[in-house]
């Protein structure tokens, strides 16, 4: 049996960093299906697809080939042999993911593969609806969230570090954007497990959050 810990939680809470220092420090397999969800997107915006043209999506789907490679503690995604890493995180893809995310048949494709990967490996998985859907008996679920207006400073000034200039008041209100649509979604909508551990990250740094999450971990997990 496999061990799995589940991380859900909105955009700017730092998710992607903790879960990959958590998996640095435990060995715990990282996996971020935010990345899958980002794929998906990007080869529809390659091939001119958009987001209510349900059968070439599910053409797209047909023959879409995702991997996350891990290289010497960093992760890798390459879509259809392409590294696409950094593609996955421009602008373009930011403002259409959650459209994407929300319809039936993209769930439908990609939470049986989290599963598969669940099944063979010891896993930290993080993404919006892990502990609920992919794996509702986790070995652990912790829940990060933080508050808005921090999680726009944070975005605003990652944007910055990557040379990006938008206002913060444009940030922000893409993030209320995301998180109304996620939220408000009929598949699989963002909602904090029952059972899952609060961590409230607003006033954290992320070395704090890592150490939190990675006692809650060592007391469950004897390896
Ligand atoms: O975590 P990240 O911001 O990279 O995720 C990108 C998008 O993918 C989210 O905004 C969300 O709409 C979608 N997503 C999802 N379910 C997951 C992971 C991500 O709907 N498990």
């Amino acid at each position: 049996m496999s061990f799995i810990v589940a991380i859900d939680g909105p955009a700017g809470t730092g998710k992607g960093t903790v879960t990959k220092r958590i998996s640095e420090r435990t060995g715990l397999i990282n996996i971020d299906t935010g990345a899958m969800y980002r794929c998906v997107t990007l080869e529809c915006i390659n091939k001119g697809v958009s987001v209510d043209e349900e059968s070439k999506i599910k053409q797209v789907l047909e023959n879409i080939d995702i991997k996350l490679i891990h290289e010497g503690g960093n992760q890798k995604v390459f879509l259809n042999g392409l590294d696409v890493s950094k593609e996955i995180r421009t602008e373009k893809v930011d403002n259409l993911v959650a459209k994407f995310a929300a319809l039936k048949i993209v769930r439908d494709k990609l939470t049986p593969i989290q599963q598969k990967i669940g099944q063979d490996n010891d896993i930290v998985m993080e993404g919006r609806d892990i502990g609920t859907v992919v794996f509702p008996n986790a070995d652990i679920k912790i829940f990060l969230d933080c508050s808005l207006e921090e999680r726009a400073k944070r975005r605003y000034k990652q944007n910055l570090g990557k040379g990006i200039d938008t206002p913060y008041e444009e940030v922000l209100s893409s993030i209320i954007e995301r998180h109304k649509l996620e939220t408000e979604r009929e598949i699989a909508p963002f909602v904090k497990p029952k059972d899952a551990i609060l961590v409230d990250t607003t006033n954290m740094n992320i070395e704090e959050v890592v150490d939190e999450i990675e006692k809650i971990i060592r007391n469950a997990w004897h390896k």
